[in-house]
């Protein structure tokens, strides 16, 4: 996709009606964003990574992100991302949640690195090694594919 310009970035948001909050907290600097050709969505993000704004198809969705916990045995469990269907060590997940209305809110497990474009496109080590694990045999298209199905019915 194509990156915006920081200013046009910031008039979208405001357009948006994103939480000033939210805008003020961001960090978004596009020459640090890798293979921005290869992405199907942004993620746009506070400095400690806890919070952000997903961009998908001209839409903003803000967002929370927590790092999976620990179980009591002190291992993090590997998750397969609901956006992407990777799977991901423990230490590599994270529960992202949506804001939906009504104080609501939905979560689902995902990528920590949000970094699903690239893991689609095998252009990871996570995506190697997330071949191994799941055994599937899905051409990078399918999984492509894949995501942006899973990113429009996961944001409705
Ligand atoms: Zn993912």
């Amino acid at each position: 996709m194509e990156l915006p310009s920081n200013s046009d970035l910031l008039a979208s948001l405001k357009n948006a009606r994103i939480k000033p909050r939210i805008i003020r907290e961001l960090r978004y600097v596009p020459s640090e964003i890798l293979h921005p050709e290869s992405r199907d969505f942004l993620a746009i993000m506070n400095k400690s990574h806890s919070e952000g704004v997903l961009l998908f198809e001209d839409l903003f969705y803000p967002f929370s992100l927590t790092k999976k916990a620990a179980s009591s045995t002190g291992r993090t469990d590997g998750i397969i991302c609901d956006l992407c269907a990777t799977w991901q060590r423990g230490n590599n997940a994270a529960r992202i949640a949506f804001a939906k209305g009504d104080r609501r809110s939905v979560s689902y497990l995902v990528c920590a690195d949000l970094d699903c474009s690239l893991h689609v496109r095998d252009m990871t080590p996570e995506s190697k090694l997330s071949r191994v694990q799941l055994r599937e045999h899905v051409a990078p298209d399918g999984r492509i594919e894949r995501l942006h199905t899973n990113l429009s019915r996961l944001l409705q």
